[in-house]
């Protein structure tokens, strides 16, 4: 294994425990966003269904007092304005207040603002409610339906009231004074008081002409300001008339997630909010847990998955490790088994080598039928050679005449060794006498034609000169066959020898 397939691998299983991490993460954000949501759409449902319960609880509560001042009206009109002023109809005021919570009281005054009857205890004897907001209004308004006003403080009892009124008019269709009936904001607080809340969480009833008429908790400085620049009136109700958002509120500044109501019959708008951060925090606290768990997961399957990494690694590293001593024992083995068959000096066939190849070509003779031929080679006076050139010298002529007969080879079957000492032998597989003899001879005559100076050489020419004996068989198969040839073989040399040496003779 490379160190290119251990990166790579390194690579891959990093790459999945990134992989893994990076699912493990999404999975758990993608989970916490789904919660997120979802609560967030609980509470805005939640908001909204408050404030539709809130404005149908308004609704009902002016729709209560809306019905008394037309009744008080009705017993007007019946009975001539001047009715109004006698102490059955200040009876009947005080009759009807009795009957509603939320009525604060009940009052009618003539065209110039003077108190005519009232449903309290006493009236002002030089009252006079011209300057109020909503006479101003009905004076200069024909229409005759219901007023809702600001919240105003009381002139009989100080307590801070929203004034409800119509306007009366005389048989001639003239303005003829208005009935009024104030609507205590405590009401409301008390109502809203019954709701168990968060602590910035508001509930809210808002005249439509953006001012407010009492927000639960804000206090009551908070009574009457104006919410024009509030989300709620710039956007929000300009599209429906209930549902539910999320703004930051114009009186604390504070995000709520918002519920909110218009009343189908009255210029009155509920909101109920609740407090974004407190949500948040519920939220945060109660998936906590869960985010802790997930987090210590996490650690533990990157921990894990960074220990399998490294062991991985050293696996392959020691699995390389082991490969390239492997690889090295390998090499050491072909270059022993190399050294075993070849022959130092000259990288020829050592004799070994020899034997066993003669032995190949001596069989595949016996099965083909061909012949096989020996040559064996003997440098002439080689003694004399290495008395005069030294032993150094010696061997380096010994090579040179390896070199010249690998030369003379052509055949990729034939075999160069060197027998022994200064004797050299050629294996002729599938090669008869007469091309054994053209080889021989081509043999001999190349060292001589080589001119290795031999000074002490008793021969006409003082260069290094072979004699060689050849010989040629076909195989009967036996043990004796590789014997047979190479002592024919050497005969043959020996007469080569005798006749005068660098010659070549035969034998067969
Ligand atoms: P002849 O012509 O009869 O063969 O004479 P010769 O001197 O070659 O015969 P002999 O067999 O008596 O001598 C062989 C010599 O070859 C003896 C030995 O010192 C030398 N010799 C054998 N092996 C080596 C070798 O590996 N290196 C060297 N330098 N000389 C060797
Ligand atoms: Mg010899
Ligand atoms: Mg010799």
């Amino acid at each position: 294994m490379t160190p290119s397939i251990q990166n790579s691998l390194g690579r891959t299983m990093a790459f999945f425990l990134l992989m893994t991490v990076l699912a493990v993460v999404g999975v758990n954000i993608w989970t916490l966003w789904s919660s997120w949501l979802h609560n967030e759409q609980v509470r805005e449902d939640d908001a909204r269904n408050l404030s539709v319960s809130l404005a149908k609880q308004a609704q009902d509560a002016f729709l209560q007092v809306d019905i008394t001042l037309a009744d008080a009206v009705r017993q007007l009109s019946l009975n001539g304005l001047n009715y109004a002023a006698t102490p059955a109809f200040t009876r009947q005021l005080k009759e009807q207040q009795g009957k509603l919570q939320q009525l604060h009281g009940l009052f009618i005054y003539d065209a110039q603002g003077k108190w005519v009857a009232t449903s309290g205890h006493s009236m002002p004897a030089k009252g006079n409610n011209a300057d109020r907001e909503y006479f101003i209004w009905h004076r200069t308004h024909t229409d005759t339906g219901v007023h809702i006003g600001r919240v105003i403080r009381s002139r009989s009892t100080g307590d801070l009231v929203i004034p409800v009124s119509v306007r009366l008019n005389d048989k001639a269709g003239h303005f003829a004074g208005i009935a009024l009936a104030t609507v205590m904001v405590d009401y409301f607080r008390q109502f809203y008081s019954y709701y168990t809340l968060g602590e910035r969480d508001v509930l809210a009833l808002i005249l439509a002409d953006t001012s407010v008429l009492y927000i639960r908790p804000l206090p009551e400085t908070a009574i009457n300001r104006s919410l024009s620049s509030s989300p709620l009136f710039t956007t929000v109700l300009k599209t429906s008339v209930s549902g539910s958002a999320t703004w930051r509120s114009a009186l604390d500044g504070v995000e709520r997630v918002y519920g909110y109501a218009r009343l189908e019959q009255y210029p009155l708008i509920v909101t109920a909010g609740y407090d974004r951060d407190a949500i948040r925090t519920e939220w945060l606290s109660s998936n906590a847990a869960d985010v802790v768990l997930n987090l210590v997961l996490l650690m533990l399957i990157t921990g894990m998955g960074m220990f399998v990494l490294r062991q991985v690694k050293a696996n392959v590293r020691n699995q390389l490790e082991l490969t390239q001593v492997r690889d090295e024992l390998t090499t050491i083995n072909h270059t022993l088994q190399y050294l075993a068959l070849i022959d130092g000096l000259t990288g020829l066939a050592n004799r070994r080598q020899f034997d066993a190849m003669l032995e190949q070509a001596l069989q595949h003779s016996c099965k083909s039928g061909n012949p096989v031929s020996l040559i064996m080679f003997d440098i002439d006076f080689f003694k004399l050679y290495n008395d005069t050139y030294g032993h150094v010298g010696g061997d380096a002529c010994l090579q040179k005449v390896g070199t010249i007969l690998k030369g003379i080879i052509h055949r990729p079957g034939d075999v160069v060794a060197r027998y022994g000492g200064e004797e050299f032998a050629i294996i002729l597989p599938f090669t008869d006498k007469a091309d054994a003899e053209k080889v021989a001879r081509r043999a001999v005559k190349a060292v001589m034609n080589a001119g290795i100076p031999h000074e002490s050489a008793r021969l006409s020419q003082s260069v290094i000169t072979l004699s060689a004996g050849y010989s040629t068989l076909i195989s009967n198969g036996q043990a004796d066959q590789a014997e047979r040839l190479k002592k024919q073989a050497d005969r043959a040399l020996y007469e080569a020898k005798r006749n005068g040496r660098n010659r070549v003779h035969g034998i067969s």
